[in-house]
């Protein structure tokens, strides 16, 4: 039987100061961990580096300590099992995880410990869990009440609405099913309304109470900046802003991934290609790099991000488009974790909208799938083309209502605006009367051409110079056509089919024609630099509020924490984060007494790095 401990010592204010060093909870963290250690369902949606984590790790330890067993933490990503469990162990709490990177032995000594009680917190995968070999390990402890807790990572994986869907989660349901008196907590960082009644309903948590924290993430910049020559905006973003941080670069394809880390790499940024078509070894070791050093930046398709908890990513960029708010916002989540100064940066252009809306059109999916992704699709460039604070709207899609923020390119330095409504018309009637005049369809090219007034060939060729529209439209840039019709494509008045993109009207068209509807439409702008003073070229970034004596403290940790961190095979923020070197480096504690009270030094790091953080910290 486990050691069965003293009230006092199971208190989760007691666990949290004790075990993780910290002082108090934050947000609903404290009336989730009471839910929960009492034996509730408990559902809950947190934004990235809310701290989730703490949820299930408070009321394992303490249902531990109250003889209740072994918690099960169902995680999608076996790649991330390994510093989860390090980071656990690090502050003294036995856990450990299954997966098939294990030998069998190691397997055998895990199934043990776990048959004995003695683990606090098993990791494992869904289609581990739901086997019936494991299943049948379940039941044994669970007769013998060693079975206290299910916690459910990532809970949106059983949702089909995100990209996220995992086949696997379907089966977890199993879980209530057999063990109806174990409590469950299912955790996520998607919020959108289908896919919280999605996950209610498969997971069968019904009868769960359901946190929902704010959706705000204050410290990340929204930034989302209109297509010219992107890859020379990403370079001048990075260097201008992010010189020297760590980085997640978003793009579509495999290819495009390659090629941008590939010409990252020869612009002198140190940077990293991630996809699911790498080999498996190199997409681990290129994870763990990035994880483990300082300042990389990952160039990445979706399949990475997901359980990335490292807490110093400074910004994330997105080179296309993503497919609708839900997807944006988590990947752009991965910035900013531990609470500092983050950027969210994309870059979009016509081609992306087309791209997108074709993909969904062209996808086999049902007319009804469609029909849903076509609406978040929606959503999403309503987003991108607003011209009111970005904020309010990403916030108010996930039901949430706010003031505009202060912190984003549209508060910060509000867009031109103009009235498109005349400039809309005579784009939509170009296109009708192509197709009056010959029952013929044209791409973006010819049709600007033809506002424009330009003879080219192709004009000479079909007649178009004839047609009343030609030339109106001699007053805008061709940019500035562009800009009009990805509005128009966005606010689904036209359409670009087929192979060569040619542009049709839809039903929606007829109301702006007749001049029904006004267009308020933003003018083409780069968004100001945020600018960064006093940053050294390629050096991580250290707390700004950091100067003399306690940057050189701060610089001399956090080389004592590197060589920790490779001894121990874990990241350096496993051993102690930033914000706790820094408070180190500020305090400057001269004995073990003061060093226990800086946040984020439990008991367990105490006795294992006290001594030797006093010595890097003598005067
Ligand atoms: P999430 O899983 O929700 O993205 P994490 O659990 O990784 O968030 O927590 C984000 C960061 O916040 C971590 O570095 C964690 O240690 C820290 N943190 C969480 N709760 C607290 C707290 N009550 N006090 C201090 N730091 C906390
Ligand atoms: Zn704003």
């Amino acid at each position: 039987m486990p050691p069965v401990s003293d009230a006092s010592s199971r208190s989760p204010l007691a666990i949290l100061q004790e075990v993780f060093g910290y002082t108090a909870f934050r947000g609903q963290q404290q009336a989730i961990v009471e839910h929960v250690t009492a034996g509730q369902d408990a559902l809950v949606l947190m934004p990235t580096g809310g701290g989730k984590s703490l949820c299930y790790q408070v009321p394992a330890i303490a249902r531990h300590r109250a003889g209740l067993g072994v918690t099960v933490v169902v995680s999608p990503l076996i790649a991330l099992m390994h510093d989860q469990v390090g980071a656990l162990e690090e502050v003294g709490v036995h856990a450990a995880f299954l997966n098939s990177t294990l030998s069998l032995e190691d397997t055998q000594r895990i199934e043990r410990e776990m048959m004995a009680g003695r683990m606090v917190m098993l990791y494992a995968a869904p289609e581990r869990v739901t086997n019936l070999r494991f299943q049948a390990q379940l039941a044994n402890l669970h007769e013998r009440g060693l079975l206290s807790l299910f916690a459910i990572d990532e809970a949106h994986c059983v949702s089909q609405w995100g990209h996220d869907f995992r086949e696997d989660y379907l089966q977890l349901s199993v879980l209530h099913e057999r063990f109806p008196d174990v409590p469950r907590l299912a955790l996520t960082a998607t919020a959108d309304d289908q896919t919280r009644a999605d996950m209610i309903e498969r997971l069968q948590l019904q009868d769960a109470r359901v946190f929902i924290s704010s959706f705000d993430r204050p410290n990340i910049r929204y930034t989302l900046v209109e297509k010219d020559n992107p890859r020379q905006q990403l370079l001048r973003f990075i260097r201008d802003e992010h010189d020297g941080d760590a980085g997640i670069v978003y793009c579509q394809s495999r290819r495009k991934v390659e090629e941008t880390a590939e010409w990252l790499v020869q612009q002198g940024i140190s940077a990293l290609p991630y996809h699911a078509g790498l080999d498996a070894k190199v997409r681990q070791r290129h994870q763990d790099r990035f994880l483990r050093e300082d300042g990389l930046v990952m160039v990445a398709t979706v399949a990475f991000g997901m359980g990335i908890d490292k807490p110093d990513v400074r910004f994330v960029a997105h080179l296309d488009l993503p497919k609708n708010i839900e997807g944006y916002y988590q990947e752009t989540g991965r910035a900013g974790r531990d609470g500092g100064e983050a950027d969210a940066w994309l870059t979009y252009g016509l081609a992306d909208v087309v791209n997108q809306r074709r993909m969904i059109d062209e996808s086999p999916a049902s007319d009804d799938f469609k029909r849903i992704q076509r609406g978040k699709l929606d959503a999403l460039l309503a987003l991108a083309e607003a011209h009111d604070c970005r904020r309010v709207r990403l916030l108010s899609y996930f039901g949430e209502v706010s003031q505009p923020c202060g912190n984003c390119d549209n508060c910060l330095h509000p867009p031109a605006t103009w009235d498109g409504t005349q400039a809309a018309r005579k784009l939509l009637s170009c296109i009708y009367r192509f197709w009056q005049h010959g029952q013929q369809r044209f791409g973006a090219g010819h049709l600007i051409d033809v506002l424009r007034g330009k003879e080219t060939d192709k004009v000479q060729q079909y007649g178009h110079q004839s047609l009343s529209t030609f030339g109106v439209g001699a007053d805008l840039s061709e940019n500035q056509w562009r800009a009009v019709l990805r509005q128009l494509i966005a606010l689904g008045h036209v359409v670009a089919e087929g192979e060569y993109n040619t542009l049709a009207l839809t039903d929606s068209a007829r109301a702006v024609l007749k001049g029904d509807v006004q267009l308020t439409l933003r003018e083409a702008a780069e968004a100001p630099r945020r600018g960064k003073a006093g940053k050294g070229a390629g050096k991580p970034a250290a707390p700004a509020d950091l100067q003399g004596d306690a940057l050189a403290r701060f610089v001399d940790l956090r080389a004592w924490r590197a060589e920790v961190a490779r001894e121990h095979n874990l990241p350096a923020y496993i051993v102690f984060n930033d914000a706790t070197l820094a408070d180190m480096a500020r305090v400057a504690p001269q004995t073990l007494g003061e060093l226990a009270q800086i946040s984020g030094v439990g008991v367990k790091k105490l006795q294992a790095y006290g001594e030797q953080i006093l010595r890097v910290l003598k005067p």
